[in-house]
Parts: structure tokens; C-alpha cells; sequence
């Protein structure tokens, strides 16, 4: 089969013809029909994130049609739509017992740790395969299994109740998800925090507040907008010192901030105004757990989380296509998706 892999750190993809994976017992064969080409992918080629073992294929949101099942296989059958989660864990250690697989001591990430979804197929556990309704687009699918899982987590573990406000901080693909999963838990408002124009445009379209952080201290003009009171969840989606410290400081009493975007960066804290004299937390957010999927994919279903035709494209499975396409996302300023749609994948049906 066609797959496109990483064999060097720091080059270009390459395309590379590699054998179909055989499928054990509890495992499933999956025809990939779209791979979303993510942000993490640009870090693992350029060798930002650190990767273990080469050459692997890159991909880990990915959707597709279930085309051979493993003998315990009995929640899939060939022909289904699915969607994979991409963590494979043990399944029997302490946290995944637990249902927070992202910490399992054996946790392997797809398209990073083993071979990922800029191939024809796929083969992965039972368990990380999930029904996608066949009314949402296979496309969705695929680009909901990274940045709206990870919204969706941020907000539970953010604890966000009805009526909250709430403050995004950035708005690229993790905000996009993020203000429609917020407005679909029936929150109050949503600020967000952006310094592109045509962002805090999509941001204000919509419904949220836009708050453009070139004008003004943005923690001032939420405070501004609250009366003085602060927002009661606030979202961490850009991994700067700056809006880390906003994050924090624009809280309500009581209020949460959950840090999602992956960063280097130190930032300092006031704690006794800041967090101890309003019993303000501030929440780590590592990936999502796959318990969260059946909701996002009943949330998508029922039009609260969408994707618009003109924040999507396509490229092949190609390797050309796909460095483009990853050199684009190095310095993306906007919030289109680039999903791998194999050709021929039509022919399989
Ligand atoms: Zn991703
Ligand atoms: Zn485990």
C-alpha cells in the first residue's frame, strides 16, 4: 500500500510503498478515508517534538471504512464508517482502568509512536475504533479525533457548568472548537482573545465576543466587560508567557484556567491576588480520553460543532502535496483544515 513517512529528521515526507498490516484477533484493518494533516506533524518532521524510531508514517486523526475485523471484533463490522482514537494504551494498568489512558507507562501515540494515517490503511486495536455516524462527512471525522477532542476535555476538566463565562485565549483550530463545544454546554459569554483581524471576524460570527489584544490589555477589557468580575473559565490555546499570565489574571472568583497549548515558556504569578484570595485553579490539559468521543460525535451530529465548507481542503496522498501543506501550516495564520483524501478510495466501495 501507498503511505507517506518521515525518514529523516528535519527533510521532507516521503512516499514509500509498504506492506498491508496483518490483523490479530482484537484488531481492526481500517481503508483510510481522510487524515487530517495537524500542526504536531510540522514539530515531528521538523524535529521540534521528538521522535523515537524512523521512518514511521505520520497521521493521527484519522476516519475511514472498516475493511477487515479481527475474530473478537464485534462493535465494528466491514463497511463501517469509523473514527480512530490515537492513543493505544495497555488498557489494563491503573490508568487506564481509570479512563486516563493518555498516562498509561505503554501509551503510544499513532502516526508518532507507530505508523499513523498518511497510508491506505491502517490497523489499530479494537478499542481505539469508533462508530462516526454516516451523516457527518468522513473529513470531520477525521479532524475531530485531535483539536475538538482536545477542546472538548479542556472544557470538562475546566468543569464548565451552564451560564459560565467564559475567555478563549487564541483562536485557531483548538478555539474553533472550543467556543462552538462552550456554546453547545449552554455557557454565558464567550471573549476571544486574538490579535488577526479576520479571526476575531469568524470568532464574533460566531457568537463570541472578540477582544483584540492589539488595542489594549485584553485582561482590562474582559474585566471591562464583566463589570469587574472576570470570566469563570478561561482557555489557554497559545503557550505564550503573555497569555499564560492573562489566562490567570482575567478570573472571576472561583474561576478555572485550563493551559492546553503546548509551551517552553515560564510565566509568573501573583498567587495571593491572583489565585489564593478568589480560590482561582489553575488546570493542566494533556490530549483527551476516548470516553470523550461518543459526545463530540452526537454534538457534531446534531449541527452544534461544525467544520464550513470554506475552512476545509484537501490534498493526496502525496508526499509533495503534503510538505506544501505542512510548510503552509509552519506559519498558518487561519483556521483551514488540510485533510489527505486518498485518491481511489471511491473504487473500494
Ligand atoms: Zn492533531
Ligand atoms: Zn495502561
Amino acid at each position: 500500500m501507498r503511505a507517506v513517512q518521515l525518514v529523516k529528521i528535519g527533510k521532507p515526507l516521503e512516499d514509500a510503498e509498504v506492506s498491508l498490516p496483518d490483523i490479530g484477533a482484537p484488531e481492526v484493518l481500517v481503508r483510510i478515508a481522510a487524515c487530517g494533516i495537524c500542526h504536531s506533524d510540522a514539530h515531528y518532521r521538523a524535529g521540534i517534538s521528538k521522535i523515537d524510531s524512523l521512518p514511521v508514517t505520520l497521521g493521527h486523526e484519522i476516519a475511514g471504512r472498516v475493511e477487515a475485523v479481527g475474530e473478537q471484533v464485534t462493535h465494528v463490522s466491514p463497511g463501517d464508517h469509523v473514527c480512530i482514537h490515537y492513543l493505544v494504551s495497555c488498557g489494563v494498568c491503573d490508568f487506564c482502568v481509570r479512563g486516563n489512558e493518555q498516562f498509561c507507562a505503554k501509551v503510544q501515540m499513532i502516526g508518532k509512536h507507530r505508523d499513523g494515517g498518511y497510508a491506505e490503511f491502517i490497523k489499530v486495536p479494537s478499542r481505539n475504533v469508533f462508530l462516526l455516524p454516516d451523516e457527518i462527512p468522513l473529513e470531520h471525522g477525521a479532524i475531530m479525533m485531535c483539536s475538538s477532542a482536545t477542546a472538548l476535555h479542556a472544557l470538562n476538566q475546566a468543569r464548565l457548568k451552564p451560564g459560565e463565562s467564559v475567555a478563549i485565549f487564541g483562536f485557531g483550530g483548538l478555539g474553533f472548537s472550543a467556543l462552538q463545544l462552550a456554546r453547545a454546554f449552554d455557557c454565558g459569554q464567550i471573549y476571544v482573545v486574538e490579535i488577526k483581524p479576520a479571526k476575531l471576524e469568524t470568532a464574533a460570527t460566531l457568537g463570541g465576543v472578540p477582544i483584540d489584544a492589539t488595542v489594549g490589555d485584553p485582561v482590562q477589557q474582559i474585566l471591562d466587560a464583566t463589570s469587574g468580575k472576570g470570566v469563570d473559565v478561561a482557555l489557554e490555546l497559545v503557550g505564550s508567557a503573555a497569555t499564560m499570565q492573562q489566562a490567570v489574571r482575567c478570573l472571576a472568583i472561583q474561576g478555572r484556567a485550563a493551559m492546553v497549548a503546548l509551551s517552553r515558556e515560564s510565566m509568573s504569578l501573583c498567587p495571593y491576588p491572583e489565585l489564593i484570595n478568589k480560590e482561582a485553579e489553575i488546570i493542566g490539559i494533556s490530549d483527551h480520553l476516548a470516553t470523550e468521543l461518543p459526545l463530540l460525535m452526537q454534538l457534531a451530529r446534531n449541527g452544534k460543532l461544525c467544520f464550513p465548507e470554506r475552512t476545509l481542503r484537501s490534498v493526496d496522498l502525496d508526499a509533495a502535496q503534503i510538505n506544501t501543506t505542512l510548510d503552509q501550516v509552519e506559519r498558518s495564520s487561519d483556521h483551514i483544515r488540510t485533510v489527505i483524501v486518498p485518491s481511489g478510495i471511491e473504487d473500494s466501495k
